[in-house]
């Protein structure tokens, strides 16, 4: 989807003014008006009906894009936290019933949770506000973080959570079990979900043709995952004072070697070191492009070291005095137990 939306598609759905000064507006040369996308309903529903009745077979249909957005903000801050440009995950759907797409709805909500358990991330699904996207039916994706700026009310008796902003000013009793106490937190919203209806798809005209042959309008959802700000509030939730800690998975390098400082009594296993670089990332399927070598070797280890520490490699090996002597070790630190051990090469490899 560009990220030039035409206006004429915002005044259609609406969303032109509702949208506020939220929306980043411009003007090209003949006065015609655009906006930079936060988001792409009006777009991707425009296109789906422009391509003519989909079948009721070819549904559900899920489209989805990794792409910058442009929002904006009245308070940008945190960095990518709270950007006025950002990389978003967005998923349009579109089913033949309510039924079914309450169905995708459940589908993607849970690949949701499965997304942020593999990252290891503590996350929340909570009812939320559907604000100015609209429709009957929202969740947010909340990570529990004191720097959030969403407050989340949860029960202490069952699943239920919610969004302040959802729930009658001062409400304490669960609405679910009527029995639990709601406790507050702040939390960082990460991903949000839709459940559209036809909102959108009846404005542009999306629809398929049924068993009957018959034009239907489609049922939509949307959802949302802010690609960037997950970073940001992993980084946020997991670190130290001293240190970065990264879910593995989003670590930008799983190991970094650091080779001895030039000009040392061992400066001629700098060699072996990228040596090392080379094999650990060929010999080890999951290592391919993971593994980096710190050859700034006109600092010493010790400063390396640190910066290692501060960047948050999940594994640092240094080949160093200990790589010099008869049985080679490398000195291995880990930083998720903090463990710091010496390996010969093959135990590194087992590793
Ligand atoms: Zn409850």
């Amino acid at each position: 989807m560009p990220s030039l939306c035409a206006a004429e598609l915002w005044r259609r759905s609406e969303r032109w003014d509702l949208m506020g000064r939220d929306l980043f507006r411009l003007k090209d040369r003949h006065d015609a008006e655009y906006c930079l996308g936060p988001t792409h309903e009006e777009a991707i529903t425009e296109l789906l009906a422009s391509q003519g009745h989909l079948s009721h077979k070819q549904l559900p249909l899920l489209l989805y894009q990794v792409t910058r957005k442009f929002r904006d903000e009245p308070r940008p801050r945190f960095g990518l936290l709270r950007g006025r440009e950002f990389y978003m995950k967005d998923m349009y759907t579109f089913d033949t019933s309510e039924e079914a797409a309450h169905l995708t709805y459940q589908t993607v909500c849970q690949a949701y949770t499965r997304l942020f358990a593999r990252l290891g991330l503590n996350c929340v699904q909570v009812q939320a506000d559907t604000g100015n996207i609209g429709g009957k039916l929202s969740h947010e994706f909340q990570l529990p973080a004191e720097v959030g700026e969403d407050r989340l009310l949860v029960c202490g008796d069952c699943a239920f959570s919610a969004n302040v902003e959802t729930m009658e000013p001062g409400q304490t009793d669960c609405p679910q079990c009527h029995k639990g106490t709601l406790t507050e937190s702040k939390g960082i919203e990460v991903g949000h979900t839709f459940y559209l209806g036809t909102k959108y798809s009846h404005i542009f005209n999306a629809t398929f043709s049924n068993p009957q042959s018959k034009p239907v309008v489609a049922e939509m959802g949307c959802f949302g995952l802010g690609v960037t700000r997950i970073l940001a509030a992993a980084i946020e939730v997991l670190s130290t004072e001293d240190a970065i800690h990264w879910p593995g998975l989003l670590a930008p390098y799983q190991v970094c070697i650091l080779p001895p400082k030039r000009g040392s009594k061992v400066g001629h296993l700098e060699g072996l070191a990228e040596e090392l670089c080379r094999s650990l990332g060929s010999a080890i399927p999951g290592l391919r492009g993971e593994v980096v070598l710190d050859d700034r070797t006109q600092l010493t280890i010790g400063k390396r070291l640190k910066d290692a520490g501060c960047l948050g490699y999940p594994y640092v090996i240094v080949v160093g005095q200990s790589a010099a002597e008869d049985l080679p070790r490398f000195e291995v630190r880990c930083q998720q137990s903090g463990e710091t051990m010496f390996l010969s090469r093959e135990g590194l490899m087992d590793l």
